[in-house]
């Protein structure tokens, strides 16, 4: 009884107390550390790697747009630990789109010599580094470094966009073909235009080096991967009609017609020459009589349909044509020219010549065919194949003059009425605009 009395006293000594608490504190603070460790090794939810501070703040700056203070500040970090890499990376990107992209090469390429860098540094420096050497002047340094960085990462997909792009701008279109059919097997690129227009701009190439069978090969190959391909279009039926088919070159004309009648005006002197080898030049005033019947709100026809009558001496059937051209589309340029010229040879009062005069070249006309960039909304007096703004390959949509300004049937469109389809119902062919569905690419 006194061992056990004596081992009680023992166990609540001063002494033996304060080493029991010692060792429960001691393994709290072992168990919360160990909780902190656990935390901290675990993979962090944020799909961002943590950031170095003066990087975020950096970042912050670069959002309000304030660009002298990121650049003053990521300097300023880069000088203090030269280590850094994303800081030098994102002082490059600021460099090379504030129109300096020497200095930025400079700096990629002073990132790209450490032998630590990781893989998605190095992907992200050569594809940054290719970018500047392009903004330089340099595309075939360009392409290099793209590439290198490809083979690094074969997933990069807008490096490759550029890739191609750089190939387009070289005039290497062969190069810029077969780098657009890896984008489209990969999922890159959602639909062909892109390679249908690249194969046209082969096609063009290899026919301005007489090599016509080559050229027909790669428009027939255009038009397989976008039977809307309007340029392929275009230059096949020309071709044909070089070649001395004016037969096929008219069946290539009618699928544009099908397919995209507002382009079909850019043809109209081919088509003449067509017309006249296979058939008559009345078939030709037939058929621009049939066309106008079809598309009322297409000024052209009219326009062509004056041309016409005005080389077969029939110079007031021309002034009624060009008169209903106005009717459809007042602003139409072509249209006031033609007219102007004609009543000059007429015998108008001059003081009515001259004032008209002066309103034709005063007046700001615009162009009967006006065109839209699908992408970006673009606008041109011509077609373009590939936006001037925007770099994507598309056929613009052309604005028609707004369909209630005009309703023709085929008694409206001229004299000799015999001629036109009396069955022809007018159609209005403003095609609606289209979504803004270009995936570029
Ligand atoms: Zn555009």
């Amino acid at each position: 009884m006194n061992a056990w009395w004596a081992m009680a006293r023992e166990l609540t000594s001063p002494f033996t107390l304060g080493l029991i608490a010692f060792c429960v504190a001691g393994a709290l603070l072992y168990a919360s550390r160990r909780r902190r460790w656990a935390r901290a090794s675990r993979p962090s939810s944020s799909p961002f790697p943590p950031l170095a501070d003066p990087f975020a703040r950096g970042f912050d700056l670069l959002l309000d747009s304030r660009w002298p203070e990121a650049i003053a500040l990521l300097k300023e970090t880069v000088r203090k630990d030269p280590d850094r890499v994303l800081e030098y990376l994102e002082l490059g990107k600021l460099f090379r789109r504030r129109d300096d992209p020497r200095r930025a090469a400079r700096l990629f390429e002073q990132v790209l010599v450490r032998q630590e860098l990781g893989r998605d540094e190095r992907v992200m420096a050569l594809y940054e580094l290719g970018l500047s050497y392009h903004a330089m002047g340099l595309p075939e340094h360009a392409v290099k470094t793209l590439e290198q960085g490809l083979q690094l990462m074969p997933a990069h997909s807008e490096a490759r966009r550029e890739l191609r792009r750089i190939y387009e701008e070289m005039g290497q279109w062969g190069k810029a073909v077969a780098v657009e059919r890896v984008r489209l097997k990969r999922g890159e690129a959602t639909n062909a235009q892109t390679l249908a227009a690249l194969r046209t701009q082969q096609a063009k190439v290899a026919c301005a080096a007489g090599k016509l069978r080559d050229s027909t090969a790669h428009l027939r190959a255009a038009l397989a991967l976008d039977p809307d391909c309007t340029e392929a279009m275009l230059v096949l039926g020309r071709l044909l009609l070089r070649q001395g088919k004016p037969r096929r070159a008219l069946r290539v004309w009618n699928s544009l017609m099908q397919r995209r009648p507002e382009f079909l005006y850019l043809t109209f002197r081919d088509m003449q020459t067509a017309f006249r080898a296979v058939k008559s030049d009345v078939e030709w005033e037939s058929f621009l009589r049939r066309f106008i019947e079809r598309y009322p709100h297409d000024p052209t026809g009219q326009l062509a349909l004056a041309e016409w009558h005005e080389t077969h001496g029939r110079a007031s059937d021309a002034v009624a044509c060009l008169q209903r051209a106005l009717e459809v589309d007042p602003l139409c340029r072509e249209a006031h020219l033609a007219l102007l010229a004609l009543y000059r040879e007429q015998d108008m009062a001059s003081d009515v010549l001259t004032a008209y005069e002066r309103l034709v070249q005063s007046a700001t006309w615009l162009s009967c065919a006006r065109f839209r960039c699908r992408a970006c909304g673009y606008r041109s007096d011509d077609p373009f194949w590939k936006c001037p703004a925007c770099a994507v390959w598309t056929t613009p949509y052309r604005v028609m003059p707004p369909p209630s300004s005009v309703a023709l049937t085929a008694g409206d469109v001229g004299p000799s009425r015999s001629a036109a389809s009396p069955d022809a119902v007018p159609v209005v062919v403003a095609r609606p605009a289209p979504a803004e569905s270009q995936s570029e690419s």
